[in-house]
């Protein structure tokens, strides 16, 4: 750096002649190293100062080249080239490196110019200043603000600083990557990132630090520059300066949309769950009165005629009692409870067996399947997934009024990252089928209520809501999820896993219904809390020809059975009773005799509970409200086994 110093040759003498005064005093007192030598670079004179910063005593320089003594090579060039310019006539100005006699460097800042031109003899003036405290202590300053500055960069929060008139000075790479604007576009502007109905709140979180200088938080949003909202959480905090007054601000903004997504959906699930255990109540009460109605039918049934004029009658009221459990069926199918019968099953037979059903209603829809060869099986009701199946595939149909087309793919999945799904699904390997519509879709708020029960968008008559609801219910009791993705005129997807077995329980076929309806009649104990259950069971058991004694509650059944002194057939049981419950029962039954026959009877569907005591050894499962002829091949099923 060479330039010019103005105070050089400006010499102000308008008072005073400068060339009348000794200037040896000022020289010698000067506190910056002074050298006079002469046009071959010789030094004539040092001052003490110079002594001072660069380690040699004047007779140690006088009569020597001053380059010889405080350059190296790395600055032999430049100290040249200012020689030149020097002797050419030019004063010069500059900072740099020079050398002490003891060979550290130090930081001077150079002054070089000709002072006397007498009689052909030139006299070089070069004043030499020790800056190597200043040198250092700017050097300590960029290393420091480089370093900040690759901790700014290496942030993955992206954040902004701004000054006191909220325009953006620096931003970090994480802000261009999350919001896509850079430094050099909003420069001078305001980043047009708020979106309206923010505005307002954020400029009041402004005023307050401004006013307060504490932190502040929020959540708020902002728009990315491709035009996406996020949810955001804002931090923001004051930069002051040392005498306390505000400068600007720096600004963290994280993107919290998946969070606050992953959020919702987990509340959404939990809520479902508590719906499911309110809908599994109200099934459960509903199907215990069925069961009454069905009883009595049943055993009117027996005694009349089918000539009778009142035979139809009847058959239409079983007719109804039967629609009615279906749809408490639904009901218990979205509620906690479980399978009924749990088999292994090639999902993309029963995709295949609906599909066919289906396109036979709507001849206006076609149906592309995509279906993986060697998909996994799935351990599962055969039933339920019809009904999973049918639910989706018809309202696929109802979002397509005028026809249009459905995709259902089928593929293995193995599911590794948990954290991906907001539900408790197992890392493992799972089925996975999606079915996709091309129909009407669905905004943000339908998508996120299609599962729970009752809420539908069809009219008065067409939707019950619980299509969906007994779908999740069903899906989620065989231990898997379902997804919905859909936008509003783009059609619909649902992502369904389930489970897979493992490879070698798969060729474990399904076991063949038993055939066999030899009939044994003995003597049955049958166990309710419910006196109407007792009542018509009791009746169609003798119906058919046992002998039926009953127990109110399992307290009873232990001591009836007991007293019969291993006179009991079979013991039906009622899973839920207040006091001593079915497994507790259970459990005091086998006490007695290690092989007693036990048929579980319950209000609710195969589920967990169900599927405990089954394992402890019980004989089978009938689930309420059920018909005689469901009853009798149930016995006889268990009785002929023996
Ligand atoms: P329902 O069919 O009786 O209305 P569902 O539980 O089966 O009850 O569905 C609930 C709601 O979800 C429907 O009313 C509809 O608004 C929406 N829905 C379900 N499937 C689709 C689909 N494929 N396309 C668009 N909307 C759908
Ligand atoms: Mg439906």
């Amino acid at each position: 750096m060479i330039d010019t110093p103005s105070s050089i040759n400006n010499e102000r003498t308008d008072a005073l002649n400068l060339k009348d005064l000794s200037i040896e005093q000022v020289l010698k007192n000067s506190s910056d190293g002074i050298v006079l030598s002469n046009e071959r670079n010789t030094i004539l004179w040092v001052n003490p100062a110079f002594t001072r910063i660069f380690g040699y005593l004047p007779e140690e320089v006088v009569g020597k080249d001053i380059d010889d003594l405080i350059t190296n090579e790395d600055v032999r060039d430049e100290a040249i080239q200012i020689s030149e310019t020097v002797l050419s006539g030019k004063g010069v100005k500059f900072e740099g490196l020079r050398y002490r006699k003891d060979g550290t460097p130090i930081h001077v800042q150079v002054i070089v110019d000709i002072v006397t031109r007498k009689e052909n003899r030139l006299i070089v003036y070069a004043n030499y200043r020790d800056i190597t405290d200043r040198v250092r202590m700017e050097n300590a300053l960029r290393e420091s603000e480089s370093r900040i500055r690759a901790v700014f960069e290496a942030s993955p929060e992206p954040i902004v600083v701004y000054d006191t008139d909220g325009y953006p000075i620096l931003m970090n790479r994480a802000f261009t990557r999350l919001f896509g604007w850079n430094i050099e576009e909003v420069k001078g502007k305001h980043i047009p990132f708020v979106p309206d109905e923010e505005k307002e709140k954020t400029k009041d979180k402004i005023e307050e630090l401004k006013r307060y200088g504490k932190p502040v938080r929020m959540m708020t949003k902002r728009l990315t520059r491709d035009g996406r909202v996020l949810d955001i959480f804002l931090s923001a905090a004051a930069i002051k300066d040392e005498n306390g007054s505000i400068m600007g601000s720096v600004v963290t903004l994280s993107d919290i949309t998946e969070r606050n997504r992953l959020e919702a959906q987990f509340y959404a699930a939990q809520r479902m769950e508590s719906l499911g255990t309110l809908a599994g109540g109200i099934a459960h009460d509903f199907n215990n009165l069925l069961m009454g109605i069905q009883g009595n039918v049943s055993l009117l049934l027996l005694d009349t005629d089918t000539f009778d004029p009142k035979y139809e009658r009847l058959k239409n009221i079983e007719e109804h009692v039967k629609r009615g459990a279906d749809l408490t069926r639904q009901l218990l199918g979205f509620a906690r409870g479980g399978m009924y019968e749990p088999k292994p099953l090639k999902i993309n037979d029963i995709i295949k067996a609906n599909g066919t059903i289906f396109e036979r209603t709507r001849k206006d829809i076609r149906i592309h399947m995509n279906l993986e060869k060697g998909l996994w099986m799935v351990k599962a009701d055969r039933s339920q997934m019809d009904q999973v199946f049918m639910n989706v595939l018809i309202n696929a149909g109802h979002a397509m009024p005028d026809g249009g087309d459905i995709f259902i793919e089928t593929n293995n999945a193995v599911i590794s990252q948990v954290h991906r799904f907001p539900y408790t699904i197992n890392p493992g390997n799972y089925v996975k089928i999606s079915i996709t519509d091309t129909g009407v879709g669905m905004d943000e708020q339908t998508r996120q209520r299609v599962f729970e029960p009752f809420f539908t968008t069809k009219g008065l008559g067409r939707g019950t809501g619980l299509g969906l609801a007994s779908v999740y219910g069903i899906i989620k009791n065989h231990g898997g999820i379902i997804n919905v993705y859909s936008e509003k005129g783009k059609g619909s997807t649902f992502t369904i896993y389930l489970p897979a077995l493992d490879p070698d329980q798969s060729k474990l076929s399904a076991e063949g219904e038993k055939e066999d309806k030899s009939k044994t009649k003995g003597v049955i104990l049958i166990v309710d809390d419910e006196d109407m259950v007792l009542d018509v069971s009791k009746k169609m058991l003798e119906m058919i020809g046992y002998e039926v004694i009953t127990a109110k509650s399992g307290r009873e059944a232990v001591e009836r059975y007991k007293q019969m002194k291993g006179r009991v057939n079979l013991v039906i049981l009622d899973m839920i009773m207040p006091g001593m419950g079915g497994m507790e029962t259970f459990r005091g039954l086998k006490e007695l005799k290690s092989d007693v026959k036990v048929l579980l009877s319950s209000g609710y569907s195969y589920n967990e509970q169900a599927e405990k005591i089954m394992n402890m050894g019980c004989s089978g499962f009938i689930q309420k409200p059920f018909t005689l002829q469901e009853l009798s091949s149930r016995i006889d099923e268990i009785l002929a086994s023996s």
